[in-house]
């Protein structure tokens, strides 16, 4: 049964639902559930965009796709799974990326409302760039675990999707991950790039072995052990650990004793950091392997009991043989990809991480929790799906009943606050029934008329008479005046060493840290072309650095990409000491976040990936978690911070 039966809504909102246009941008935990309610309410014209083909993963939550549509495309089925409640919905379904020239801004200009429902920040910037340039109206959406979201973006408006900072990922120093680790995550994060050094993709900023160039060991790195090992330049085994485990045949015994025994060992000699810490602890291979230590008691699954340390030397003997054996069994140069759910690798990385994790003196964890920290994952959770993909249907019906203004963001609190609130509102949208109230209040009794209104900056104004007033009360978070997406003219500046930034290298800064698709560079007020997103025209120049190119400090570059018709103006900032790139902002400007790395859909992990020379914040995006102060009241930007999270791999930090 379809909601626009008459007298569910009030007419004026039928006529619209039937007469809008509606993009959902997503078909995953959110995407299926808004899916289902538009179709519900009767709403006759609904696009779909989904990049991704179903997981067996997906089916606990993801209700429109069942068994028999694992390997599908996520927006098909949705789409057919829909119509079943509804036939007479014209749903079109596209099995694509949103970020592709076919979705330009006259494509977003055709819909009424936008609703994203998407897991990465690349997307949502993308289309957070597309509703501004089409200034349609963008409804983001987003959950974590038991928390979500809803928020309206709107051009002119409300703030932007990159109006506000977003926080960095926790990332770590290598030498912390290398040298001194303290804490579970960083033996866990040490054994995953340990897996790809061996049998992954290698990756010379995931070197697991001890970091000599540790300034807090400055001066003591291998002055005593292991000198046999270390080279001129003082790092110990320049060799490739993979080459060094082929050679051995991935022996465990090898493996282990070089990793748990002679590494440590060699960072034992560096003593300037063991004077503030506990020492490590060497382990010895004939002590553990063949030890049979009976497993404690444990009533919990087998997953959730902590291995003692001669069991996880068991398990990473049988991992690591099984991954070798995997490994040999490609194409030469083929490698493994890490993958939480693969047994062997889940295995591989919780014995390794908690055998130095013990040599380390730091609490051991279970296979379970180690995935969990592994993958970043909180679980989705199917009823806060359904919950902020209402609220954003909702939300729609409000657009097109031309209350706009009401549509103030919503978040959904993983528990009830000190009010018994479960849904809190913006600390300025919460308070504005209450202050409307005291406000009438006050003035009926001085027989004053009062129009309130909600989109305007609050204001009293004297109205055409001497007893009448409006008021106009903000109550949606306006755009920040210095954002480098929605600001009148976006500014942003780019620190780097114009001696040693080639153009190519340009050209990654702007896509990754400007999340731009296709830049193209011009100078300012010259009009020369630095940088074309045209092939042919500026590659010849790619490996010129930006002086030779005749670009000099302090000099502005005018970057625009064409499918975003997003363009901002690029300021050169030379610093000698740069050795990459930095964008730089006021500082109450948002600072660009670095684009993820990994392709726009499902799923992803949060580990620390090259690239600009400010911590990273690389990890999938799916909300955003507004803190409350110590009142339960929601704490307003600037002080508000974006997490990065997905719709199924997550983590709240
Ligand atoms: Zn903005």
């Amino acid at each position: 049964m379809v909601a626009h039966v008459a007298g569910v809504f009030d007419e004026k909102l039928n006529e619209a639902i039937a007469n809008s246009k509606i993009l959902v941008v997503g078909a995953g935990g959110i995407g299926c559930e808004i899916l289902k309610n538009l179709v519900l309410t009767g709403f006759p014209q609904i696009e779909i965009i989904d990049l991704d083909t179903i997981d067996v993963s997906n089916l606990n939550r993801q209700f429109l796709f069942h068994k028999e549509h694992v390997g599908k495309s996520k927006a098909q089925v949705a789409r057919d799974s829909a119509l079943s409640f509804n036939p007479n919905v014209n749903i079109v379904a596209h099995h694509d990326s949103v970020i592709s020239n076919d979705y330009g801004v006259s494509y977003f200009k055709q819909f009424n409302i936008v609703l994203n429902a998407l897991d990465n920040r690349v997307a949502r910037n993308h289309v957070n760039r597309m509703c501004l340039a089409a200034n349609v109206p963008l409804i983001e959406t987003g959950t974590a675990g038991y928390a979500g979201q809803v928020e309206l973006i709107k051009k002119g408006l409300t703030q932007c999707y990159e109006c506000q900072p977003k926080a960095a990922q926790k990332t770590f120093p290598g030498c912390t991950i290398r040298n001194t680790p303290s804490e579970p995550i960083h033996c866990i994060v040490w054994a995953k790039h340990l897996f790809n050094q061996l049998f992954g993709e290698e990756d010379p900023d995931q070197d697991v072995s001890p970091d000599t160039a540790d300034p807090e060991a400055a001066g003591e790195a291998g002055s005593s052990a292991l000198t046999s090992e270390t080279t001129s330049d003082g790092n110990i085994q320049r060799k490739s650990t993979r080459a060094w485990a082929a050679e051995t045949n991935y022996d465990p015994e090898k493996l282990f004793i070089k990793l748990f025994h002679d590494d440590i060992r060699y960072l034992l000699s560096m003593e300037n950091l063991w004077k503030k810490r506990r020492p490590p602890t060497p382990l010895s291979w004939d002590k553990l392997s063949g030890k049979d230590d009976p497993p404690a008691q444990h009533s919990g699954l087998p997953d959730q009991r902590v291995w003692s340390v001669a069991e996880c030397v068991k398990v990473l003997t049988t991992s690591c043989k099984a991954l070798a054996e995997d490994l040999k069994s490609r194409a030469d140069g083929d490698h493994l990809v890490w993958d939480k759910d693969e047994k062997n690798a889940m295995d591989f990385v919780t014995a390794c991480a908690n055998i130095r994790a013990h040599i380390f003196n730091i609490p051991l964890k279970s296979r379970f929790e180690i995935k969990s920290m592994a993958g970043n994952i909180i679980p989705a959770i199917a009823t806060a799906n359904a919950i902020v993909a209402g609220l954003a249907v909702l939300r729609a019906q409000a657009i097109l009943k031309d209350e706009i203004e009401t549509c103030t963001s919503v978040y959904l609190r993983p528990k009830l606050n000190h009010r018994g609130q479960l849904f809190v509102p913006e600390k300025n949208g919460g308070e504005l029934q209450e202050m409307i109230t005291k406000i009438n209040d006050s003035v009926n009794k001085r027989g004053i008329k009062v129009n309130v209104s909600m989109n305007k900056v609050m204001v009293f104004q004297r109205g055409k008479s001497m007893n009448e007033c409006d008021i106009y009360i903000e109550a949606l978070t306006p755009s920040n005046p210095k954002c480098y997406v929605c600001a009148p003219k976006p500014e942003v500046g780019l620190a780097c060493n114009l001696k040693q930034l080639t153009l190519k290298d340009l050209n990654s800064a702007l896509k990754d840290g400007l999340n731009m698709q296709a830049p193209d560079a011009t100078v300012e007020g010259k009009g020369l072309v630095v940088l074309s997103s045209e092939p042919g025209e500026t590659e010849h120049n790619n490996d010129k650095t930006l002086e030779e190119l005749g670009l000099n400090d302090g000099c502005a570059l005018m970057v625009d990409d064409f499918l975003q018709n997003y363009e901002v103006r690029v300021r050169l900032q030379h610093e000698d000491e740069e050795k990459n790139w930095r964008l730089v902002t006021d500082s109450d400007a948002p600072m660009p976040a670095p684009k993820e790395n990994e392709k726009p859909t499902n799923g992803s992990n949060g580990e620390p990936k090259p690239g600009p020379s400010r911590p990273r914040h690389d990890s999938d995006s799916d909300m955003e978690i507004i803190e409350e102060d110590d009142d339960g009241e929601i704490i307003k930007p600037p002080k508000r911070r974006r997490t990065e999270i997905s719709d199924e791999v997550v983590e709240l930090c």
